[in-house]
C-alpha cells in the first residue's frame, strides 16, 4: 500500500523430515542476497512462530522463501501465514516461484501439496519396508502391508529354481515348469525369477533402497549363492565382471624377468565382450636388445594356476589352522548383524517411551536395515569353508572354477604369495606357486 518498508531481510524454509531427509538444507540455499537470519522448520512450525515473535521486536522488511509451499502445504495454511506476515508490514518474496498473485500462489501450493503427499506416502512405505505400489510379483500376493506367499504360484517358482540347481540349464528349467505345471514363461522371465531380490525376501525400490527380510523368501540364501555361481559360469565375462577385482590381481610375476604382471581388459572388435590379459610391467632389458615378454591371456593362466594349485596345495597346506577360515569372519559378521537386529527390535519401545518421535524412529530403522543388508551381502560373498575342511574338494579343478572371482580372490590373497609364469616354446606355463603358509621352496640356481 505504498508504505515504505525498512528493517531486516530474513529467510524462512520448511523441510519434511521424511521426504527431505538430511538436515543441511538451509545451508544449501542461495538466497541471492544477504539475510539477517534463516528460520528453518522440520515437520512443525516452531521456527515460524519464532520469526513472528522476533519480527515484533525487530523491524523486519522482507521474508524470503523458496516456494510458496514453504509457508503452508494447503491454500488455507498459506493464506493464514501470509496474513500473519503482512499484518506486521512484512513483504514476502518467493525466490524460486513464478506465481505472484494469490490465485497463482494457491494453485502452486495445491499442485506441490499433492505431489509431496504422494512422495511422502512412498517415502513412508519405504521407511516402513512396505512393498511399492502395483501388483505383487508372481509367487506372492499383497497382504497387510507386506507380500505374503501365493502358495500355488510359489510352488512353480520353487520348481524352476530346483530344476535349475539340479541341471544348471535355464532353458531346461523353463521347459520343466511348462511340462509339469502348464506355466509358460519366457527365458528372460525365468532368469528374472532366479535373480530377482524379491524371491530372496528383499524389497528394492526405484530409489535403489533395499529392505532385506521384508517378506518370506522363496529362494534361500544358500540356493541364491549357488544360482549366482551357476549363472556366472554360464556367462562370458561381462564388462562389470571385467572391472571387478580379479583373483589373480597382484599375484602373478614373469619368471624370466621377475617383473609383476598387471591385468588389463581389451574389448573385442564387435564390442560384445572383454578379453583379459596379464601384461608385464617391466619385462626385457631393452638396452641389451631383449624383447619384452608377451601378454598372457588371463583365463588360460587362471586354468593353469588352478591345475597347479590342485597338485601342490594338499602337500603345502600343512596342519589345520594354518589356512584362513572364512567361518571365523562369517561368525564375526553374524555377531554384528545380530547386534543391529537387536537395536531394530528395540525401536518400537524407544518410540513408545518418547525417546524417538515417529519420523526419527522410521529413519533410524531404515538406516539399520540398510546396514544389515550390507553386512549380509558381505557375508554372502565369503567362500564356502576353511581349506582344511575342504581337503577333498580343493584337489578338484571344478571346485575352483565354480567359485566366483571374488570368492577365489579371498583364498588366493590369503594363501598365495606369488604365481610365476613363463613363456617358453610359444606356450605359457605356471612355473611355480609360492604359498604363504609354507616355506617358499628354494629357488633354482
Ligand atoms: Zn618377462
Amino acid at each position: 500500500m505504498g508504505r515504505s518498508r525498512s528493517g531486516r531481510v530474513v529467510a524462512y524454509g520448511y523441510g519434511d523430515p521424511v521426504l527431505d531427509g538430511s538436515s543441511d538444507a538451509p545451508a544449501s540455499v542461495d538466497w541471492g542476497t544477504e539475510v539477517a537470519a534463516v528460520y528453518w522448520d522440520w515437520g512443525d512450525r516452531a521456527a515460524f512462530e519464532e520469526l513472528i515473535t522476533q519480527a515484533q521486536q525487530w523491524p523486519t522488511a522482507r521474508v524470503l522463501v523458496r516456494r510458496w509451499s514453504d509457508l503452508g502445504e494447503t491454500a488455507i495454511a498459506l493464506s493464514q501465514r501470509l496474513n500473519q506476515l503482512t499484518a506486521l508490514g512484512i513483504e514476502v518474496v518467493a525466490i524460486a516461484s513464478a506465481a505472484t498473485d494469490p490465485l497463482g500462489q494457491w494453485e502452486e501450493v495445491q499442485r506441490e501439496g499433492r505431489s509431496r503427499q504422494i512422495g511422502r506416502g512412498h517415502a513412508i512405505a519405504r521407511l516402513e519396508g512396505r512393498p511399492p505400489p502395483g501388483r505383487a510379483p508372481f509367487g506372492y500376493r499383497r497382504g497387510r502391508g507386506r507380500y505374503v506367499l501365493d502358495r500355488a504360484a510359489a510352488v512353480i517358482v520353487r520348481d524352476l529354481v530346483e530344476h535349475f540347481l539340479l541341471y544348471g540349464s535355464l532353458r531346461g528349467a523353463v521347459r520343466h515348469i511348462r511340462d509339469r505345471h502348464g506355466q509358460t514363461v519366457a527365458v528372460a522371465t525365468g532368469r528374472r525369477w532366479l535373480t530377482s531380490p524379491v524371491y530372496r525376501g528383499e524389497l528394492v525400490y526405484k530409489t535403489g533402497d533395499r529392505v532385506p527380510n521384508a517378506h518370506p523368501a522363496i529362494i534361500s540364501p544358500g540356493d541364491a549363492a549357488q544360482i549366482d555361481r551357476l549363472l556366472r559360469r554360464n556367462q562370458p565375462l561381462g564388462p562389470r565382471a571385467a572391472s571387478a577385482p580379479r583373483s589373480l590381481a597382484g599375484l602373478v610375476r614373469c619368471d624370466r624377468c621377475g617383473c609383476p604382471m598387471t591385468i588389463s581388459a581389451t574389448n573385442t572388435r564387435q564390442g560384445k565382450g572383454h578379453y583379459l590379459y596379464l601384461r608385464p610391467t617391466a619385462c626385457g632389458d631393452r638396452d641389451r636388445g631383449e624383447r619384452p615378454c608377451p601378454a598372457a591371456p588371463y583365463d588360460r593362466i587362471l586354468t593353469l594356476a588352478i591345475a597347479r594349485i590342485c597338485g601342490d596345495l594338499p602337500v603345502a597346506i600343512g596342519p589345520p589352522g594354518a589356512a584362513p577360515d572364512p567361518r571365523a569372519i562369517a561368525a564375526h559378521l553374524a555377531d554384528a548383524i545380530a547386534a543391529k537386529e537387536n537395536l531394530l527390535a528395540q525401536l518400537p519401545d524407544l518410540e513408545a517411551q518418547g525417546i524417538f518421535d515417529r519420523d526419527s524412529a522410521r529413519l533410524r530403522s531404515a538406516h539399520l536395515r540398510t546396514e544389515i543388508a550390507a553386512l549380509q551381502a558381505e557375508r554372502s560373498r565369503l567362500p564356502p569353508g576353511s581349506l582344511t575342511d575342504l581337503a577333498g574338494a580343493i584337489v578338484l579343478p571344478r571346485f575352483w572354477h565354480d567359485l566366483s572371482e571374488t570368492e577365489r580372490r579371498f583364498y588366493f590373497r590369503e594363501f598365495i604369495r606369488t604365481i610365476r609364469i613363463l613363456h617358453r616354446d610359444r606356450q605359457w606355463q605356471v612355473s611355480a606357486i609360492n604359498f604363504a603358509f609354507h616355506p617358499a621352496p628354494p629357488s633354482p640356481p
